[in-house]
């Protein structure tokens, strides 16, 4: 659509677009304004407005959605008898907007104390959710989290509220606390915070309350205006509901760093990790993938590259593979910086190898010698056996950190490829291209 030589479009091409976007980003919806605009230039013909929705998008997307199903053309097309009627699914009983209140079982430290890292395994019960809390290993779990107390009382603090006013918010009336507790984003600035609050931002990664240490004194609804809703966050999931049932399991890393002066902390990461207690409930959801599962068929061979917290859907495979009694071979590529320090799960996944679930165990520690060892080196090292396993029809899955660790291990799959084929880099690609056509090369980065 972007290149240069793009035909011409013809004006019976009708068109809307929705774009999905997050207004703390400084290019807001630019994509979908850029195809907006594209395929209008092109000359096709738009029938609705173009909506930019935010982070909160159920509102503007159901705006949309209604502008287009009122347009002329949608309103002729669905009237032929050859559009099929839409299927009217069942809504699930628990939802992003509808979460099951789990309660936490336990928080357990899985790195050492001594390690630079914070990574915990949390254990949450779904007794009572029924069916629509039905998962399969291989989803996500969206979670509510709450705010830190400490951080919403230096808000009130900084603005000269007591947390006693009324605010109103898109689902009503709250008291102020309540709000900036579970209802409200209170880190992240945006540029409709910056606006609303008339400032500036005083540096790159500031955040709400970096703001509101100079601004003074701020009007409860001022500062409810400033600040956009708190959202949810998606964890992978690291059990199987069959080696667990009725129970979801979490390995999340704390976010905790310092910057001018002052400790930031994740919202959620810290949430399940230092505040929540034993029993205590939180909201909760099943976010379902679409093909990021273990192969169907059991024979298959599982090639898994999920260095740190990237382990979690691997131990989850790897429950699920273990109770369904699958014959296929599983190799586990995992690693983080030290092996002292950062095994995660290392008792449960020693036992697999030992075991003979886990035919090969291929560990990196990034820290431990005088060259970092990565994923990738292991990869390479093992350059024909990982080539024999693909050949073999083995799937081959990738979770972790999006934009170092996998891009540049799926730059050494590429060279592993080459060389298995005897071939170039393009025919490299077309394999790899293959197999994620297949659902057989799979990613869930982040
Ligand atoms: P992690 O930061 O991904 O670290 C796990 C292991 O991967 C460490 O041994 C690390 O080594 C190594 N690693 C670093 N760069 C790599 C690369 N290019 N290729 C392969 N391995 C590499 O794991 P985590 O602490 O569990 O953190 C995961 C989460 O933190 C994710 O959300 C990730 O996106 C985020 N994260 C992102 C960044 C970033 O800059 N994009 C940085 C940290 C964390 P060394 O640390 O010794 O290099």
């Amino acid at each position: 659509l972007m290149a240069e030589d793009c035909p011409p479009l013809p004006a019976t091409l009708n068109f809307s677009v929705c774009g999905l976007g997050d207004t703390s980003y400084a290019d807001f919806n630019q994509c979908a304004a850029n195809i907006d605009a594209r395929l209008d230039a092109l000359g096709a013909t738009r029938v609705a407005d173009l909506v930019k929705c935010d982070l909160d998008y159920d509102d503007e997307f159901a705006a949309w959605k209604t502008a287009v199903f009122a347009s002329e053309p949608f309103v002729t097309a669905a009237a032929t008898p050859a559009a099929p009627a839409p299927q009217s699914e069942t809504a699930p009983a628990f939802d992003k907007n509808h979460p099951f209140m789990a309660s936490l079982l336990s928080c357990d430290r899985l790195s050492d104390p001594n390690s630079a890292k914070c990574v915990n395994h949390i254990e949450l019960s779904l007794a009572g959710g029924g069916a629509d809390l039905d998962y399969a290993a291989g989803d996500a779990l969206g979670v509510w989290p709450t705010n830190c107390p400490d951080d919403v009382q230096a808000i009130l603090t900084a603005t000269g509220l007591t947390g006693r006013e009324t605010v109103t918010l898109k689902s009503g009336p709250a008291r102020l606390q309540a709000a900036l507790s579970t209802k409200l984003d209170i880190a992240t600035v945006t540029p409709t915070t910056l606006e609303v609050l008339e400032m500036d931002r005083p540096f790159e990664d500031a955040q709400i309350l970096d703001l509101l240490a100079t601004k003074g004194p701020v009007e409860a609804h001022i500062l409810a205006a400033a600040l956009r809703p708190l959202q949810p966050r998606l964890y992978s999931i690291s059990s199987s509901p069959k080696a667990h049932p009725g129970e979801v399991h979490l390995t999340v890393g704390e976010v905790l760093y310092d910057l001018a002066d002052r400790t930031r902390k994740g919202v959620a990461s810290t949430h399940l990790g230092a505040r929540l207690p034993a029993g205590g409930m939180l909201g909760v959801y099943v976010q379902k993938s679409a093909h990021f599962h273990p192969p169907a068929d059991d024979t298959k061979p599982l090639i898994m590259i999920g260095p740190g917290t990237g382990i979690a859907p691997f131990r989850a495979f790897l429950e699920e593979r273990e109770a369904r009694g699958a014959t296929g071979k599983n190799w586990l590529f995992f690693g983080d910086q030290h092996a002292a320090l950062d095994y995660l799960y290392r008792d449960q996944i020693d036992a697999w190898h030992a075991g003979g679930l886990l035919t090969n165990l291929s560990l990196a520690w990034s820290r431990d010698g005088t060259e970092k060892i990565y994923v990738q080196t292991l990869l390479e090292q093992n350059a024909a056996e990982v080539f024999a396993w693909l050949q073999e029809g083995a799937a081959i899955y990738i979770c972790g950190d999006a934009t170092r660790m996998a891009s540049d291990v799926e730059a050494a799959l590429l060279r592993i490829i080459a060389q298995g084929l005897d071939a170039d880099t393009a025919a490299a690609q077309t394999y790899l291209d293959t197999l994620a056509s297949q659902h057989r090369y799979q990613r869930d980065v982040y």
